[in-house]
């Protein structure tokens, strides 16, 4: 593949970085690195932006969004292509995250104004004289920090619903896929030629440290939760706010009752689909001890007729950033040193920059494969007593992000749903919930904090905006420094009425 200079850039020259196939090591692409004055240079632009985009009709921006949206389906070929070459991943698998990717431009679009237009709110009695509104303003400018493993659907969960509340964005993608973050934004200004609304910069870890500390209104971070604490710390330079969806360590709980060859075949899917290296995929699996055997089983079996690798046949393909190798073969060490049993492959499935799929049971809870997000084709499964202790192990851990239940029992099973602490709980599925645009998205923990998605996603990126507005004198002026005393009895004596009732 020939290497081609991203021609976007600031108007000075710069330090540039290649980004690179991970399957076959060739150079992709080279891109400018982003220092101080490029970012700053960038979010100048973008103010103007935003205050052209908050300006339009929300009819022409939910316009412009679908535009945007009809665009990347009919280009899908192409971008998947890019997405393919730059992370690995089966084209497939590629034209699934892109398909998610536009079902949330979509409802971002259509459903901006009706989550966020001014409606009226009851102003109580205390207040009746008041008319109460309540409206989401746009922030200004969103800058955005991508991760690598999803470079389409994740970045998009906060570019499209910041651009749907009515802000301009500056986007960082990861520095391992600048290519498929540069489609994406110049896709848009073929929709949206008049303004830069979503902008490019491109760099490693300072570039998204400039962003952070640069003049935007929040900080959208997707990435882990060693990183996110560093642009927090850059955030509070200037009271950023920021969201934080950060890595995952999920579990999948199978109870005694459920269907086993629906829950082996989810288990296998979500521990390996992308090579593992999904912030929401399946990493432990706790089984209840009745179903134990058959449901290893039937995971093994599954398991092992799935092959890593770069051809049009493969289930998976390399790991996207190198140095992921070592931490999976450290946590796959460790697993072993204490006791646990690879049930399939073991340490002898890495061969770099491939991973064959692995499954590692009796580990104690303490080890690392157990406790740390391994992102890696691996999943460790472990016999629980029952449902209720399976959670109970499942919530043991640092992160909170997404999980599973499989049981048939619908009532127990939306009940250990509930219990699990995570931001989102699929039942008798995996990872369905990303594909529910009205559901919010994101976790707890080391998992971090704020929501993606659905009607809190669109308010993540706005600011509530509380009005009252005098319809009628107050019988009381309580609010005049021509208050009497006998004013305050009155008032005393009806929120006495209302409000000093004993309750038993
Ligand atoms: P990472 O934390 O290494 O990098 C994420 C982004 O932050 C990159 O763009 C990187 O350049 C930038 N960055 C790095 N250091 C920075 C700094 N000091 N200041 C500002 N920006 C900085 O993560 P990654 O390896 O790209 O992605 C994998 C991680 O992302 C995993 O933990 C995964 O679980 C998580 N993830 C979470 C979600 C979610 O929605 N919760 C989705 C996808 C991935």
């Amino acid at each position: 593949m020939t290497t081609t200079l991203w021609t976007q850039g600031p108007s000075r020259p710069m330090e540039t970085f290649d980004t690179l196939n991970p399957a076959t090591s060739e150079v992709i692409a080279t891109f400018p690195v982003f220092g101080e004055d490029g970012v700053a240079e960038a979010v100048e632009h973008a103010h103007h932006a935003a205050a052209w985009w908050a300006g339009l009709p929300a009819k022409d921006r939910k316009t412009r969004l679908l535009a945007w949206k009809s665009h990347i389906m009919r280009y899908i070929g192409r971008l998947a292509e890019l997405v393919h070459t730059e992370t690995g991943k089966p084209l497939a698998d590629a034209q699934l995250e892109i398909l998610l990717a536009v079902v949330h431009i979509d409802w971002a679009a259509r459903n901006a104004r009706k989550v966020l237009r001014p409606r009226r709110v009851r102003s109580g009695l205390v207040a009746f004289n008041q008319a109460a509104t309540l409206e989401y303003q746009p922030l200004g400018v969103v800058g955005v920090i991508g991760p690598w493993n999803y470079p389409v659907f994740t970045p998009m969960g906060s570019i499209a619903y910041a651009l749907a509340a009515g802000n301009a964005v500056v986007f960082k993608p990861s520095e391992l896929t600048p290519a498929v973050g540069g489609w994406l934004v110049s896709s848009f200004a073929e929709v949206v030629p008049e303004q830069p609304v979503l902008q490019l910069i491109t760099g490693a870890a300072a570039t998204g440290e400039c962003l952070a500390r640069s003049a935007v209104s929040k900080i959208a971070f997707t990435g882990s939760a060693a990183t996110a604490k560093k642009v927090m710390a850059a955030c509070a330079q200037n009271l950023t706010p920021m969201v934080a969806e950060c890595g995952g360590k999920d579990a999948l709980v199978v109870a005694a009752d459920a269907n086993l060859d629906a829950a082996a075949d989810a288990a296998a899917w979500g521990a390996l689909s992308n090579a593992g290296q999904t912030c929401v995929g399946v990493e432990r699996v706790y089984v209840a001890e009745d179903v134990y055997h058959s449901f290893v089983e039937k995971l093994a079996d599954r398991m092992s007729e799935v092959r890593p690798g770069e051809d049009r046949e493969a289930d998976y393909g390399p790991m996207t950033l190198p140095s992921q190798v070592d931490v999976v073969e450290r946590h796959i060490a460790d697993a072993l040193a204490r006791g646990g049993r690879p049930l399939l492959g073991g340490l002898d499935s890495i061969r770099k920059p491939y991973v064959g799929p692995v499954i590692l049971a009796d580990v104690p809870e303490e080890s690392r494969a157990v406790t740390e997000e391994t992102f890696g084709p691996t999943v460790t499964v472990t016999r629980v007593a029952n449902l209720h202790d399976g959670v109970r192990l499942a919530n043991a851990g640092r992160y909170g992000l997404g999980a599973s239940v499989f049981a048939r029992n619908r009532k127990a099973a939306m009940a250990a749903a509930r219990s699990l602490r995570s931001g989102m709980t699929a039942v008798n599925s995996v990872i369905s919930f990303a594909a529910v645009p009205s559901l919010p998205f994101g976790g707890s923990g080391d998992s971090g904090f704020g929501r993606i998605h659905g009607a809190d996603g669109l308010r993540e990126f706005s600011r509530p905006k509380s009005i009252t507005r005098q319809r009628m004198r107050p019988m009381v002026n309580l609010t005049s420094l021509s208050r009497t005393d006998k004013d305050m009895k009155r008032i005393l004596s009806l929120a006495t009425m209302l409000h000093g009732k004993r309750y038993k």
